[in-house]
This record gives C-alpha cells, structure tokens and sequence, in this order.
C-alpha cells in the first residue's frame, strides 16, 4: 500500500517521541520542544499517567441545557504533564510557589480531556476527536465514553476541529481497522489550521520536534478531507454553532461559541489550558503554545468577553467536566467552575 511507508514512519517518530527521543533535539526557539520534552517525560516517566484524573473518577458523561441545546461532554481519559509546562517564561520558583498557593502539585499536571457534543435540533455536532490510543496510556477513551452514554458515533452529524494537536485529531481514524470513528459526519476545520499541520514541505521547514505531530495530523486529516470544510472565522457551522478565531495555541486554532436561549456557551479548545495559570497569570506561557505571545493576547481578549458577557466555558484541559465561568480578580480573573 502506498500509505505503509508514511505509517511506519508515523509510528517510528510516535516511538522515538514517546521514548524520549527527542529530548535530544532541545534547544531550539519553538515552545514546542518543551512540549515534546514534557510529553515524553511524562509517557517514560514512572507511572504518573493520569493518576490524578483518574483518581477524580470521573464519569463518562456530563449533560447540561443551553435554551433547548443540549450539552454533553464526554470524557477522553487524561493526560500528565510535568507541571512545568504550565509557564517556561518566569522561574521555577515563582511557578512553583504560585501552583502551590492555588492548591496544585508543584511536579505534576494533571490535565483532562473534555470533548464537548452540542445536540440542537436534528445535529449532533462534535468538538474534537480525542487523542485516539498512539498518544498517551490513559488517553483514547471517547469511543467507551460514546458508548457507556448511551450516544451512537454514527449519528455524530459534524465534527469541529479547533487544532491539529495530537490529542484533538488523532481521534478521527480508528488505528485497529483503518476505520473512522464518526463515519456520517461532515469535518469543519478552520483553514489556516488545515493548511499549517498538511503543508506539503512540512517536514523541510519545520523543527523536527513537530513532525510526529504533523504526520499524525496528516494521517487523520488525510482520511477525512473529502468532507471537510475548511473555514475562516465566524463560519456557521448549524445555527446557533459558531467557530471564533482564537489563535496561538497553534497558527489557526478556533474554539466554538454556541449560543441558545439568550446563554452563550465558549468551547474554548486549548485557548484556557489551566484552571489557575491560564485565568490568573494569563501571559505566562505554557510550553504548549506555539505561537506564546498571540496565545497571550487571545487568551486575554477571551478572558475579558467571558468576564463581562457571563459566558459559560468548557475547557478541553480543565478539571473534569471543564465547566466554568470567569470572573475579574484584581488585575486578572479567576476560574469558577460550575460543577
Ligand atoms: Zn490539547
């Protein structure tokens, strides 16, 4: 098959990066070596994954109402990180002593994955696609999550993509059988997003360190981009479902704004990534942000309209479910979740 060689590939760069391996390639400007060096610290760690979100026991499913839409978040397991991914701009102990106060380990982040459903009239529109099982151990379970909520992927109608990251898009393509995991719905993407992750010189202008990322990206996105659409910001994507521009994290990540009733609900991807650093320190920058000072003033901008409309939040990497609101504290704002 003429996709073998770009698999093993595939699966040979998922190893080394998740080995360790390019640990070695540190040093370069991108905030994303730190990712990878932080990703790959947890995987060969010592048996951290996802102990703490686990341990929350969480459920499959979380249901609420906006108006008449009906939200569900689902969960896709969990991620650990080294907790000092949550900033590489300020040193070890202003972060630490910061973590500490707001009540978070000082070594270890637990991060969870909250895939949100928005079903409204006859759509079932889904935000993201969760980390599939090549990523991390206690990720990849949105497919049992599906399943113990009673939901059938099948009648997923739309599949939103805020970004190309691993745990966002290699959840398209079920690795066992080739098979996609919501075989009836139509893909949105945000353009500019589609076009960073599927460049064809990829691999000849970017850091090595991303290219696991992109031939994961490109694999999924491959298998699915005959019904995708590829969008610019403010695109529809069923009345009441809009995607926002909110840049930084990756080049052109969007979240979704869903609006119901008068409520207006922000799916806000991976714009807010901490329930602490994110709202209280919002210039720090995580080492998961490619582009850290537009992730600065994105998250800033989002930060004030959520502070001043009442929007309701799901963050993807926010405490199980990952419901919230924002509120201004001093110069900044805080979390308040609402679970
Ligand atoms: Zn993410």
């Amino acid at each position: 098959m003429s996709t073998s060689h770009d698999e093993n590939r595939d699966r040979l760069s998922r190893r080394r990066f998740l080995s360790g391996g390019f640990a070695a390639g540190a040093g370069a400007r991108l905030a994303s070596p730190a990712i990878l060096r932080g990703l790959a610290g947890g995987a060969a760690g010592t048996g951290l994954l996802s102990g703490a979100v686990r341990a929350q026991g969480n459920p499959a499913a979380h249901r609420f109402l906006l108006g008449t839409t009906e939200i569900v978040v689902l969960t896709d397991g969990g991620l650990s990180l080294p907790a000092s991914t949550v900033a590489n701009n300020v040193p070890e102990e202003e972060r630490s002593a910061f973590l500490a106060a707001a009540g978070h380990d000082t070594a270890t982040r637990a991060s969870a994955l909250n895939v949100t459903l928005i079903r409204k009239d006859d759509n079932l529109v889904l935000v993201d696609t969760g980390a599939g099982m090549n990523f991390f151990q206690d990720a990849g379970r949105l497919a049992d999550s599906f399943e113990t909520a009673g939901i059938d992927r099948e009648a997923v109608t739309h599949v939103v993509l805020t970004h190309g990251h691993p745990d966002h898009v290699w959840g398209i393509v079920d690795d066992f059988d080739e098979s996609e995991r919501f075989p009836n719905a139509r893909y949105v993407m945000g353009a500019r997003e589609w076009d960073f992750w599927n460049a064809e010189d990829f691999l000849s202008t970017q850091p090595e360190i991303l290219h696991s990322f992109a031939l994961g990206a490109q694999r999924n996105l491959g298998a699915v981009a005959d019904k995708t659409t590829r969008v610019n910001a403010d695109h529809t994507v069923i009345p009441g479902v809009t995607m926002i521009d909110t840049p930084g994290h990756t080049p052109g990540h969007m979240s979704v704004l869903v609006e119901d009733g008068g409520g207006q609900l922000l799916v806000t991807g991976d714009a807010l990534t901490h329930p602490a650093v994110s709202f209280e320190r919002p210039d720090w920058q995580p080492s998961t942000d490619q582009l850290p000072e537009v992730a600065a003033a994105t998250r800033r901008q989002l930060l004030d309209r959520a502070a001043t409309d009442g929007l309701l939040l799901v963050g993807y990497h926010l405490p199980w479910p990952g419901v919230g609101r924002v509120e201004t504290k001093g110069a900044a704002w805080r979390y308040v979740a609402e679970v």
